[in-house]
């Protein structure tokens, strides 16, 4: 039998050049506000000019948070900003097999179990295992000698809380904004949840699952979650020993500064209300939001009208402060003096 040798296809160079991936992952837990408005513009922004493809991605996992109708009212606004998407809205809650299948994993491999201790158990433990709550978190380090011995486990008992064998390693990443990083999160947080006995992921986890199977490249978020950027390449460098031929690459971090009120606190209701629907309802424009973004991001000149398209254009993220941005009587005096 004559074998014909079968030549080797080249590929096309627009797959040989593999094309970045970011998401949008709002949490329908409230309406968006200005704070998200930058975060979400400037993320949308350097996709754009990147050529990364966007997923929108709706973080409903906590569900008692989840408010009625914020899924719609999110998308709603979205697009009422100019912002777009190549893909979504993916719901986590929809589907949640790829979680169990990563639960299954680790569990497999020692490197998660089960944990009953409760919060205010942990509080009371004492001896200074307790790490300092972070902002506008209220975590607590779970103390090592709590950890059971390890052994592989099948993942049988959903209605359990479920922890990380954290190993006390060093993560470093450079970050696209908040450059070079150092966290120990076996310190910090020792062994943290990473499903909840509401029969859920928690949000760690679902996190770094996602991430991974939809092979997000880029993630661009509030700086509120630079320490669980680490947290987060730990669960991914465990999954991915899962087999031997997975080389899903860790993502890059760019962590922005958050917006905050003139008394240095995350912007939330006690600056007033900041949501976008309701500039929107006062007759507010969307080009007024992005102008008021485009004045907080490096964008040179006065606060001025902008379109989300001009905004990716003119956005330059090396002018991008690294310090907090202070929402002000005058941004929002701005804002309201652009009704039409
Ligand atoms: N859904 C999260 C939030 O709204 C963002 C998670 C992430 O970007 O990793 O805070």
């Amino acid at each position: 039998m004559v074998r014909r040798e079968s030549p080797v296809p080249e590929l096309p160079e627009a797959t040989a050049i593999s094309r970045g991936v970011t998401r949008l992952a709002p949490s329908p837990t409230g309406a968006l506000h200005l704070g998200n408005a930058r975060t979400f513009l400037i993320n949308w922004a350097l996709a754009r000019t990147n050529n990364w493809r966007i997923l929108l991605r709706i973080e409903d996992l906590d569900t008692p948070r989840v408010k009625t109708g914020a899924i719609e009212g999110t998308i709603d606004i979205l697009r009422w900003l100019g912002i777009d998407w190549d893909e979504g809205p993916i719901i986590q809650s929809a589907d949640l097999s790829p979680y169990v299948g990563a639960m299954e994993s680790l569990a497999g491999r020692k490197l998660a179990y089960p944990s009953d201790h409760t919060r205010s158990e942990l509080e009371t433990s004492g001896d200074g295992a307790l790490s300092a709550p972070q902002e506008g978190s209220h975590e607590v380090a779970f103390p090592r000698e709590l950890r059971p011995s390890l052994e592989p486990r099948p993942f049988d008992a959903r209605e359990r809380n479920w922890r990380f064998a954290t190993p006390d390693v060093d993560v470093t990443f450079d970050d696209g904004f908040a450059g070079r990083q150092r966290h120990c999160p076996a310190h910090t947080v020792g062994d943290f949840l990473i499903w909840t006995k509401r029969g859920q992921p928690s949000y760690q986890l679902a996190v770094v699952v996602d991430d991974r199977r939809q092979g997000v490249t880029d993630v661009v978020r509030g700086d509120d979650l630079l320490d669980s950027a680490a947290r987060q390449l730990l669960l991914f460098r465990a999954l991915r020993g899962e087999r031997d031929a997975d080389d899903t690459k860790e993502p890059r971090y760019f962590h922005l500064p958050l917006v905050r009120g003139a008394d240095g606190k995350r912007l939330a209701k006690r600056h007033g209300d900041t949501r976008l629907e309701s500039y929107r309802a006062l007759g507010v424009p969307p080009e007024a939001v992005i102008g008021l973004v485009a004045f907080w991001s490096g964008v040179p000149g006065p606060r001025r009208e902008l379109d989300a398209a001009t905004f990716a254009r003119v956005l330059d993220p090396g002018s991008i402060p690294r310090r907090d941005i202070v929402f002000t009587a005058e941004d929002d005096a701005w804002l309201r003096s652009r009704r039409s």
